[in-house]
């Protein structure tokens, strides 16, 4: 298989306020489709960042009494250090006010349309949403409000530049249906077709300098209007590249990637796949290859708003400072599907932490390195079994494909052996269809098989045998604890990308390198069920 060049995308959120368990999933998804491309082998750009030029932004200022420069660099922070809480692996972060990058590849992109003929003035009147930051048809709104915010949205009557959406609704169409732009899942392709097949009309791309406020880009040679925050945002995939500053990185990953994958979610699907992708064809650059669009989470069967915001338990920093960093990862591509929303409950990310990784992948490696411990000194005496050292090389993207040579596999393992042969293909099918639940799944079945042999053939009696003896027991003991240790190493490489920092831990509990296994030592503690409210916080929101 050749290396391939892939891009991944993030969306950029605004900051008008902290970050939520919903850009959690996003950022944690992104994670790990670029650490799997990463070990494969393939050569890749993983990025995200802050849309900081939303009037939502300033209005946020103004309620706090602080500069919008103020308040964007915050809270722009604050998702930057996403990193660190979340354990991600992004190469770049863009923020749209102070990324010098940024506004001349705005201005190229614009002038680029403008070159096209697609870029006029008109007089508009309609009704918009500051929420969304999106104008609205009567047809479009529930009830007379915004259907994403629930609140009547603003009549709104000024001049402003239009782009000529409606110029590459065939061009457009054929691009997704011919697959070149790829849409998952199908139902949101064909979501997208519909509105195209609906008409297209062009969309207004600027805003008065005065209602805008001031904040943003500015149009190329019109003093009196401010880029449209959406168009600014869309941008930055390339505009952080270095599409206005003469970077070599945008044809490295951009003109030139096999992959251009932007993640995003189901509220933000037309700008994605619908205004974006005309506005790179009316500057003759080329699309995105693939958008994968996630549902939403909501918290405690509620939609994630301001009164479910960060403080009433879906913080992803407050999470992984409580449950650790694993836990919250591990139930974001475990628990949530492919598609449809997911409720997300602290007893549900408790819960799954538990089973999975406390009771089932923590228990396994517990119980493998204190039997080598009690019964061998930590010592492992078997020869490594076979495929052992290809699985790891592979699941490490290692360039040496690893030896499959080794010493047989202990008959009534076929099982374990079984889903350790699977795994690998099953986990890559699984992330090209961006599945994270069955990607996760594959893997268990390893955990799943390897405590049914434990169980099956219960080493301890073995060693009772062997010290009563029975040479044979030993002999057995032997390839058993081998073949169990193989396991868990083969876990902690395919585990890696899900669950990083728990992967190194079973690794290194797994290791041998030294002669002998290191003394167990718990690699997931099970979670204790929390007492309810178990915050200030908390008690102070159910008061209210
Ligand atoms: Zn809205």
């Amino acid at each position: 298989m050749t290396a391939k060049r892939v891009y991944l995308s993030t969306t950029i959120p605004y900051v008008n306020s902290h970050a939520h368990i919903g850009h959690a999933l996003e950022l944690v998804q992104a994670d790990v489709l670029a650490r799997h491309h990463r070990r494969i082998g393939d050569d890749v750009r993983l990025q995200s960042g802050t849309d900081d030029n939303s009037l939502k932004n300033v209005l946020a200022a103004a309620e706090e009494g602080i500069s919008t420069r103020e308040l964007v660099q915050r809270n722009a922070d604050a998702f930057a250090s996403l990193r660190e809480h979340l354990s991600l692996s992004f190469d770049d972060f863009i923020r749209t006010s102070s990324d010098p990058r940024h506004r001349p590849g705005v201005e190229r992109l614009w002038r680029a349309c403008e070159a096209s003929g697609d870029l006029y003035r008109k007089g508009y009147e309609g009704l918009y949403c500051v929420g969304c930051e999106q104008f609205y048809t009567e047809s479009e709104l529930v009830e007379g409000n915004c259907p994403e915010h629930g609140v009547p949205p603003q009549p709104i009557a000024e001049e402003n530049w239009f782009f000529r959406l409606s110029k590459y609704a065939s061009q457009l169409r054929d691009e997704i249906v011919s697959g070149r732009l790829r849409i998952e899942p199908a139902s949101r392709r064909n979501e997208v077709l519909g509105f195209i097949d609906g008409g297209l009309e062009d969309f207004s791309v600027s805003r008065s300098v005065a209602r805008a406020r001031g904040w943003g880009i500015g149009v190329p040679g019109d003093p009196t209007q401010v880029i449209y925050v959406w168009w600014d945002a869309l941008g930055n995939y390339i505009t952080s590249l270095g599409y206005g500053t003469g970077s070599q990185d945008y044809q490295r990953w951009w003109t030139e990637a096999d992959q251009r994958v932007h993640l995003v979610g189901k509220g933000v699907l037309r700008f994605h796949a619908v205004y974006w992708p005309a506005i790179l064809l009316s500057a003759g650059e080329p699309l995105p290859t693939k958008i994968f669009v996630h549902d939403y989470l909501t918290v405690d069967g509620r939609k994630i708003g301001k009164s479910t915001g960060s403080g009433a338990g879906n913080d992803p920093v407050e999470l992984t400072g409580t449950y650790g960093v694993d836990a919250v990862r591990w139930w974001l591509l475990r628990d949530v599907p492919r598609v449809g929303d997911a409720d997300f409950t602290v007893d549900r990310l408790i819960g799954r932490a538990n089973e999975d990784l406390a009771n089932g992948l923590g228990n396994l490696v517990n119980r493998v390195v204190s039997l080598v411990h009690s019964s061998r000194d930590g010592v492992i005496r078997a020869a490594r079994p076979a495929g052992t050292s290809r699985w790891l090389a592979a699941a490490a993207g290692s360039s040496q494909s690893g030896s499959a040579a080794g010493q047989d596999w202990p008959d009534d393992a076929v099982g374990l052996l079984a889903a350790i042969e699977r795994a690998p293909a099953a986990v890559s099918t699984a992330l090209a269809d961006f599945d994270f639940r069955a990607a996760t799944g594959a893997i268990f079945e390893i955990v799943e098989q390897a405590n049914r042999y434990v169980d099956a053939t219960q080493p301890w009696h073995l060693a009772r045998a062997e010290r009563a003896g029975d040479a044979a027991a030993g002999a057995r003991l032997d390839a058993v604890l081998g073949a169990l240790v193989a396991a868990c190493q083969i876990l902690a490489a395919q585990i890696w990308p899900f669950a990083p920092d728990l992967a190194a831990r079973v690794a290194a509990a797994c290791s041998d390198s030294a002669g002998v296994l290191p003394e167990p030592r718990p690699v997931f503690p099970r979670i204790e069920p929390r007492k309810y409210p178990a915050t200030a916080k908390e008690a102070e929101v159910i008061a209210c």
